[in-house]
């Protein structure tokens, strides 16, 4: 038995898993003074009710910057500079834990949970654009904990809009909620639209199943500079599946066949073949994903 433990801005989510699957879940609010130890005040607890003898670890997604279990910044919740194993250490004396970003342990568990590959990507099309890449069933964290932030890669120059990280272009810029708004509202003169003067991205999707001018052209910009993300992933992790996630795929269809149209044109042919589908587990992903860390055996 493990424990998934998805840390986000104001609740903790925390899974019992078995064999992959969530047998039981909780939340506890974030706080962020007394955050691990109310964790594992919440597990002991758990542990004793349940008369748990044997835990093989846990595993935690955490919103920010982590290498090695070493937590450098969580900048939504205000913590820094924490070591994690000793910090559980102290509540849970040789138990395995193992952290991750939480867009990492997002991208496992969306893959555990299809059972099907052990070579996958999760994009996340949130407030952000996040991306987990899992290689041979293992989370690739990269030495800055920077492995997979397609987020800031830079493909739209084309519009070159600040972002957030301080580069120019980055495909936040043009794919995250806020992006595909700031888009509509650049083009909002060139085509004929039914938008109010205040939208959102679901609004732009929404018009867009309606054949709205304007929307089709954004969703189609969005969908194209997603699929020129893909088609550098490609050929530098080579992967089986693409996931899309986050609040933006919620859109469905329009989104992912329009992604797989344009992937068609810019991908190498060794690497056309893949799939590129919309992530399912939602919520349960990261809790899953988190588990899924803690592995036996590790060489
Ligand atoms: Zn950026």
């Amino acid at each position: 038995m493990k424990f998934g433990i998805d840390v986000g801005g104001t609740t903790v989510k925390i899974g019992v898993v078995e064999a992959n699957r969530i047998i039981d879940k909780y939340e506890i609010p974030t706080i962020k003074e007394t955050l691990f130890e109310d964790i594992s005040s919440f597990l002991k607890d758990y542990i004793s009710k349940n008369s748990i003898q044997n835990i093989e670890g846990i595993g935690f997604g955490l919103p920010g910057n982590v290498v090695n279990n070493y937590i450098y910044n969580l900048p939504n919740i205000g913590i820094k500079d924490i070591d994690l194993t000793k910090e559980m250490d102290k509540h849970f004396p040789g138990v395995l834990v193992i952290a991750q970003n939480d867009a990492n342990v997002a991208a496992l568990g969306e893959m555990l949970y299809h059972n099907e590959y052990k070579n996958a990507c999760m994009i996340t099309l949130g407030t952000g654009v996040g991306c987990g890449i899992v290689l041979n069933g293992k989370v690739l964290e990269g030495v800055h904990g920077a492995a997979g932030e397609v987020g800031h890669m830079c493909i739209a120059g084309e519009y070159n809009f600040s972002c957030a990280c301080g580069l120019k272009g980055c495909l936040e810029t043009v794919a995250s909620a806020t992006g595909v708004v700031r888009l509509a509202k650049y083009h909002y003169k060139e085509y004929e639209t039914k938008l109010a003067s205040e939208f959102t991205a679901k609004d732009v999707f929404d018009l867009a199943k309606q054949k709205d001018p304007l929307c089709l052209f954004v969703v189609d910009k969005v969908a194209y500079y997603i699929a020129k993300c893909i088609s550098i992933l490609g050929i530098t992790v080579d992967v089986d599946v693409y996931y899309i996630g986050g609040g933006v795929s919620k859109a469905g269809d329009i989104l992912i066949d329009a992604i797989k149209k344009h992937y068609k044109t810019l991908a190498l042919f060794a690497v056309k073949n893949v799939k590129i589908e919309q992530a399912t587990l939602l919520n349960d992903a990261g809790m899953l994903g988190a588990a899924g860390l803690i592995i036996k055996d590790e060489q």
